[in-house]
């Protein structure tokens, strides 16, 4: 087993979280350090402080990945006498990475908001505030039955036919393959000047735009003919759209009031904010982590019988009560989800390295509830 660089650990954290998958401005991304160093323990947390970066020191982590960038807004200095100067000192001194996973992460499929709506037992999900739509190329490649396996699994691995909650999808058709090679051709099969029939198979599957280059050198890789005969077609079609916040429904509905104690328990939370009649009946729940003033109408309008989410205003509280939308409000600290969430993911992900992702123990919600 080997012990990854911080780059390989973050290109294999970034096919499930990619960094265009940010909301624009969002500073994500290596904040502090380098990738170029040998990493065999990452340390997961929500938030960066100085207890934090105490664990990361305890626990011999060379890499941070955190869900709230440490630096947010630019830095106009670097004082080590207050407290953000020393973090980035402290951290500098003991050659500690930190990356941050903030909107892209909360977009991702798997991520912050769909963590959070398997929290609160959200079936059906689908996106409530749409914000990135890929846009698609469909890839027919030609090849010997032989190797059409090998050239579905080069597929495969390189990302393309990944829809939805599927991989590997891909169509097959066989057929007959004609080619005459010249004096100068190597062929595979074949001799020069010799007219050649062969039963080939036409391999065809849809990838990403932004993936198709990387995908061609895969499957050319995987290909065994000096000339390999493929078409790149664009398609009208779009995925189906990624963005914040989850709508799904309950399995079994409940009032606000059991909703409310439920997803205090799940979110292990110990108290949270309600608005709207504890006796009305809920079966569609909206949820989107961190803060989701912005979008109470996006709720309304997803028919969400309530809207799970952090940091709700006084006056925007007033808003979604006059347009009669339930609104829990467990705080901003429920993204702690995202911690076993990153470690799991990212434990089951590696290939075989030497490496262990651990959750940080720190507490970093700054209220206390009394
Ligand atoms: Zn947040």
């Amino acid at each position: 087993m080997k012990i990854p660089n911080g780059q390989e650990i973050i290109s294999q954290f970034e096919k499930w979280s990619p960094k265009y998958l940010a909301m624009e401005g969002d500073p994500i991304g290596l904040h502090v350090g380098t990738l170029n160093k040998k990493i065999d323990r990452v340390l997961v947390t929500l938030d960066v402080n100085e207890e934090v970066v105490d664990e990361a020191i305890t626990k011999g982590a060379g890499l941070i990945i955190a869900h709230h960038p440490p630096i947010f807004r630019p830095l106009k200095n670097l004082q080590t006498d207050f407290p953000q100067g020393s973090l980035m000192e402290k951290l500098i001194k003991s050659d500690i990475a930190v990356y941050a996973a903030h909107t892209n992460l909360d977009v991702a499929r798997g991520g912050v908001n769909d963590l959070l709506a398997d929290a609160l037992g959200i079936k059906n999900t689908s996106v409530l505030v749409p914000t990135y739509e890929a846009e698609l190329v469909k890839i027919a490649v030609f090849v010997p039955e032989s190797h059409e396996d090998a050239i579905r699994e080069a597929f495969g691995k390189a990302g393309a036919g990944a829809i939805g909650d599927y991989e590997y999808c891909s169509y097959t058709l066989s057929g007959t393959g004609r080619f005459q090679p010249t004096d100068e051709a190597d062929p595979y099969i074949g001799k020069a000047g010799k007219m050649e029939v062969t039963a080939e198979s036409k391999v065809e599957v849809v990838v990403r735009k932004s993936e198709k280059d990387r995908v061609i050198k895969a499957m050319l890789a995987a290909h065994p003919y000096e000339e390999v005969a493929y078409d790149v077609f664009t398609l009208e079609n779009k995925e189906v759209a990624m963005g914040l916040g989850r709508v799904g429904t309950l399995e079994t509905p409940m009032t606000l009031e059991e909703f409310a104690a439920w997803a205090k328990q799940q979110l292990d939370v110990p108290a949270l904010r309600l608005v709207g009649d504890p006796n009305a009946i809920i079966k569609k729940v909206a949820v989107l982590g961190g803060d989701g003033n912005k979008y109470i109408q996006q709720a309304k309008r997803a028919g969400a019988d309530v809207y799970v989410t952090g940091d709700m205003y006084f006056h925007v509280a007033q808003d979604a009560q006059a347009i009669g939308l339930n609104i829990i409000d467990p705080g901003h600290h429920v993204e702690k989800v995202m911690i076993q969430g990153v470690v799991d993911h990212m434990s089951k992900q590696q290939p075989n390295w030497q490496c262990e992702f651990l959750p940080s123990k720190t507490n970093t919600e700054p209220f206390r509830f009394v």
